[in-house]
């Protein structure tokens, strides 16, 4: 468990070593940090890695394990938009409709890091805000990552 001020997250340690926290309304837990709103996994690392220094938004929390559920901080590394863009790539995703997983990936942190709105990716996309909200949510696509 690793307790943060008041903050109290649990985990089960896995086969490979991840530990997965025990929320389970989505892979990407969010909690508050700093006033903003951070991911589960990003939160830890800052905490374990980074002596709790807030890091610049600009820097991606990756896994190596990728296992979105993980945060084990040994699990975790830091890395630039890009190369998380770059893995995603790597990994090859596969098409779906007119969206690759790719595109959902980048929807999603394009959002995250700040550098577009919901309606620009909408429309850029050519998809619904709705829709794009859904897929920002993790309501749509659950399993790209
Ligand atoms: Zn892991």
């Amino acid at each position: 468990m690793f307790e943060y001020g008041k903050k109290r997250i649990k985990y089960s340690v896995t086969e490979n070593g991840c530990f997965e926290h025990n929320y389970i309304v989505s892979s990407y837990k969010q909690v508050i940090f700093n006033k903003k709103l951070v991911y589960l996994h990003r939160l830890v690392f800052i905490m374990e890695k980074n002596k709790g220094v807030d890091i610049p938004s600009n820097i991606v929390i990756r896994h190596t394990c990728d296992n979105p559920k993980c945060i084990n901080p040994e699990h975790l590394i830091s890395g630039t938009q890009d190369d998380n863009i770059q893995d995603a790539v790597k990994k090859g995703r596969m098409r779906r409709g007119n969206l690759t997983d790719n595109d959902i990936k980048i929807i999603r942190l394009s959002f995250e890091l700040g550098i577009k709105k919901q309606a620009e990716l909408a429309e850029e996309y050519r998809l619904t805000r709705a829709y794009v909200n859904r897929i920002i949510n993790f309501k749509l696509y659950k399993n790209v990552y």
